[in-house]
């Protein structure tokens, strides 16, 4: 049986973390854990965690680490997830969450953490184009549409621009980001599993860098 595996991908917001977490939860036979993906959820769905997200989500900030572990945590106490492993996309934000999860993973702790490497002035325009299936959370952008305009090719959700991709809230979020989630690159790095990526080039290059990290750390 292919192994799984247990992997955070950082990066900035529109750094193509998204459309490689989708290909490594394929390629491991690993569920993809989003928090983003599913605080949208909750949102739509109007739970308790929804409603007090939503506010938050569209002003382009960070909910409160508490809330966002506790559904973390909810999600990788689940079978699929206890048996083969993660690709953890967009937590942890902060270093409280770092903690929290650590603590959380004591006893079948990361195997590696990659941050998908991409300048600024590059995400910013990926960003601004970036269109997401509301249902499945496939990627397209203005460049890429799905076949049938907009409609998802993979489950024929509605493909729109996210309401916190407007240049204002996604300037906030860059800005958040270099802010609040840098200091994690240290914490990780000071952990020994961080693996810096060149999130630049196609999808297939930055994959295969993500593999070879890997296989790398698997094997060294
Ligand atoms: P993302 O799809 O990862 O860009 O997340 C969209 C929004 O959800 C963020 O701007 C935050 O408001 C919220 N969010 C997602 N993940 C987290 C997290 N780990 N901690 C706090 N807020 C989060």
């Amino acid at each position: 049986m292919r192994p799984g595996v247990r992997l955070v991908v950082l990066g900035r917001q529109g750094a193509g973390k998204g459309t490689q977490c989708v290909r490594l939860s394929h390629h491991f036979a690993v569920p993809h854990v989003s928090t983003g993906d599913m605080l949208r959820a909750a949102v739509r769905g109007k739970t308790d965690l929804g409603e007090r997200a939503k506010g938050i989500i569209d002003d382009g900030r960070l909910i409160p680490d508490e809330m966002v572990m506790e559904m973390v945590d909810e999600r990788l106490s689940q079978r699929d997830v206890m048996s083969r492993g993660f690709i953890l996309d967009g937590c942890p934000r902060t270093i409280g969450q770092a903690e929290h999860l650590r603590a959380s993973l004591l006893e079948r702790p990361l195997e590696l953490v990659v941050d998908l490497d991409v300048p600024r002035s590059m995400v910013l325009e990926r960003l601004e184009s970036r269109r997401t299936c509301v249902v499945c959370g496939t990627i397209y952008s203005m460049q890429n549409p799905p076949m049938l305009q907009w409609v998802c090719d993979n489950c024929h959700g509605d493909v729109v621009q996210r309401d916190d991709d407007t240049a204002e809230a996604i300037a906030k979020r860059l800005d958040l980001y270099d802010e609040e989630t840098t200091p994690l690159l240290d914490f990780y790095r000071e952990e020994g599993l961080l693996e810096l990526i060149d999130g630049t080039g196609s999808p297939d290059e930055v994959f295969n860098r993500v593999l070879k990290a890997v296989a790398a750390r698997r094997s060294g």
